[in-house]
């Protein structure tokens, strides 16, 4: 089974796909994470993106779309995770185009609802554990006070450099101008199911797996 998590930034996409890889062995495919770990190692790539990525800018489809594809064509998975990707139509038509090629079907696309406010106040407040990526909020969800991450132990955590008010705005406008229309663009094709992102994380967790089980 192949699933697109769609929403915009903070809408918790991240989290539940590491659900999913924990609980039904899929394959989280992100691109932001692709993307991120090209720029910490420096690659030639990674430098392009360095700064569209810190203005909250889209990287072009040309770039996403290799990523995706490459990873497509190595990696063997049961059922894949598209997470913050696609984000563009060309990158959608791209998507299909890839998984018929691979012999594969899109089987959901699954719209996490939150509303803005909210998203500005997770995002300000999100960090992650330097080692496996398990997500905190300052608020819902603190970093434990022995300073270790409850899923791994690793004891450093960062905050994403594009997580801030200034680059959230555009990082916003990038999606309801040019992701949010993929929304009617699935609706259409029938794949499309909505959740509300808003509850709490094991709410959120039960909403898409009753999608995926229908
Ligand atoms: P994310 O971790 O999904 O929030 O992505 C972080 C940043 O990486 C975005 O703000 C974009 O600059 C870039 N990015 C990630 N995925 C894509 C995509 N599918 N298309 C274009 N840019 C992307």
């Amino acid at each position: 089974m192949n699933i697109i998590l769609l929403g915009p930034p903070g809408a918790g996409k991240g989290t539940q796909a590491r659900h999913l890889v924990e609980t039904r062995g899929m394959v989280q495919l992100s691109t932001g994470d692709m993307l991120r770990e090209a720029k910490d190692s420096g690659t030639e790539m990674g430098k392009v993106v360095a700064d569209v990525m810190a203005r909250g800018a889209l990287v072009t489809d040309e770039i996403v779309i290799g990523l995706i594809r490459e990873k497509l064509e190595t990696v063997k998975a049961n059922g894949f995770i598209f997470d913050g990707f696609p984000r563009t139509l060309a990158q959608a038509d791209a998507l299909g185009e890839l998984l018929e090629a691979e012999g594969e079907t899109l089987d959901a696309v699954i719209e996490m609802r939150v509303d803005d406010e909210a998203l500005v106040a997770r995002i300000v407040a999100r960090s992650t554990c330097g080692m496996c990526g398990e997500v905190y909020n300052d608020n819902t969800k603190p970093i434990p006070a022995d300073g270790k991450c409850t899923n791994c132990g690793g004891t450093e955590f960062k905050r994403r450099a594009d997580d801030n008010e200034e680059s959230l705005k555009t990082r916003l406008m990038e999606y309801y101008k040019q992701t949010s229309p993929l929304i009617g663009y699935y609706y259409a094709k029938g794949l499309l199911a909505r959740v509300d992102g808003l509850g709490a994380i094991e709410a959120v967790q039960g909403e898409i797996k009753a999608v995926l089980d229908a």
